[in-house]
């Protein structure tokens, strides 16, 4: 004990702190004791759904409960993003028992689902989560061609999932082996040719797919698939509530808008940070010294343009040059920036501010919603590293 403090004073401190940590100690029990109801009564909800097939996510029901705790944090006098922060959390973390537990449930269980190249990153994927719902699931790979007639019979599902540049000519084999009402699907990151293609060689339900994620997500909680209906959907149905029940997001659009919204989000994004990242390997500067000046928002960056170059190079090749009207895209992408030299060779300051201006107004409201949610992985970050 300090010389300076006088002991009864010291005791009184004690007394007195001992008696609050005791009341935080209590509280905490009490929170814990409510969280664990509270998973309680979401087993009930799960149990619940799964008697009815229906899926974990329910985004209306999640914003509403936001917006609403958020709202009863003010009344409080409490940061209404810390509340929403710790409910994210909660709900996440509920969202994806429930996930764990609903990834049992099939909703065609015993049926026979064929996987073309189910040896590769996201067939072995899909095998793993059809097979654990209770499916009979069949692998064609490059190898057991010569089993493709016995691996077809009786079939209810064919789904390809071979690189985009022998997907054409992998539906083109199959088809002749396809049951008339076996449903062809696929999980081509491009959709327009092989729809088309699948459409011409099989006469029943069809049906295009593209998980708009990487096979490394441990469950399917909230990741977007997007669909492009090809034939008789009501057949197909099937196939779009189990992807639902594994806790998918499904985005419905045409075979033309995904490809060219996915030129947009995939292609262009991708060739954009290769651009980067090798302008940037051209350079003197060692990369670890420029990472010890990180700004935030620099090593954000450096996380994603780093995150590319941690991937198989294949798999983004295919993705750049996927289309002739990708390519094109990307050349229109790489000429504009012919403009901006222009700019810096007359070093016109004002039409930077001009352009910056006439960007933000196409941003729109979109910046707010960015700033905010950028901010918010940028304090993670921090948090983090
Ligand atoms: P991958 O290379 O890991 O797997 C492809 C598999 O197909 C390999 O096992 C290969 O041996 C096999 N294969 C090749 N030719 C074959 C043939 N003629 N017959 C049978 N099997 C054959 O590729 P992947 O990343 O799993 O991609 C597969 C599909 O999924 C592609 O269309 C891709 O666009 C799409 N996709 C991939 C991702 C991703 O992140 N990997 C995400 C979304 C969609």
């Amino acid at each position: 004990m300090s010389d300076d403090i006088p002991n009864i004073v010291q005791n009184d401190f004690d007394i007195e702190i001992k008696k609050l940590r005791d009341q935080i100690d209590q509280i905490d029990e009490q929170i814990l004791t409510l969280i664990s109801k509270r998973f309680l009564e979401v087993q009930k909800v799960v149990t619940l759904k799964k008697k009815h097939n229906m899926p974990v996510f329910h985004p209306a029901r999640e914003e509403d409960l936001i917006s609403k705790l958020r709202s009863e944090a003010q009344q409080r006098d409490m940061d209404p993003d810390f509340i929403e922060e710790l409910y994210r959390v909660i709900l996440r973390n509920s969202r994806i028992h429930q996930t764990v537990e609903m990834k049992q449930q099939g909703v065609r269980v015993g049926a026979k689902v064929l996987i073309v190249g189910g040896f590769g990153q996201m067939g072995s994927y899909f095998a793993w989560f059809f097979t654990t719902s209770g499916y009979e699931v069949r692998i064609l790979s490059e190898n057991n061609w010569d089993k493709v007639e016995s691996l077809c019979t009786d079939i209810d599902l064919v789904l390809i999932s071979v690189p985009i540049h022998v997907t054409l000519e992998t539906i083109q084999r199959i088809a002749p082996y396809l049951p008339k009402e076996a449903l062809l699907a696929d999980l081509t990151s491009i959709k327009t040719a092989p729809l088309n293609e699948m459409l011409k060689v099989h006469k029943g339900p069809v049906l295009g797919l593209h998980p708009l994620f990487g096979p490394t997500c441990p469950t399917l909680d909230k990741q977007i698939i997007a669909i492009t209906q090809g034939r008789e959907p009501e057949k197909c149905q099937w196939l779009i509530d189990q992807l639902i029940l594994w806790g998918a997001i499904v985005v419905s659009s045409t075979a033309k808008e995904h490809d060219e919204i996915m030129d947009i989000v995939q292609a262009l994004r991708h060739f954009a940070t290769f651009c980067f990242g090798q302008f940037l390997s051209k350079r003197e500067i060692g990369l670890h010294r420029t990472l010890e000046f990180s700004s935030p928002i620099y090593r954000l960056e450096m996380g994603m343009v780093g995150r590319l170059f941690a991937q198989d190079s294949s798999l983004y090749s295919e993705i750049v040059f996927a289309t002739p009207s990708r390519r094109k895209l990307l050349k229109d992408f790489v000429l504009s920036l012919n403009e901006q030299l222009d700019m810096l060779e007359n070093n016109d300051k004002e039409l930077f501010v001009e352009k910056f201006n006439e960007t933000a107004k196409w941003f729109g409201s979109f910046s707010e919603q960015a700033l905010r949610e950028s901010t918010f992985i940028i304090n993670k970050l921090i948090e983090r590293f």
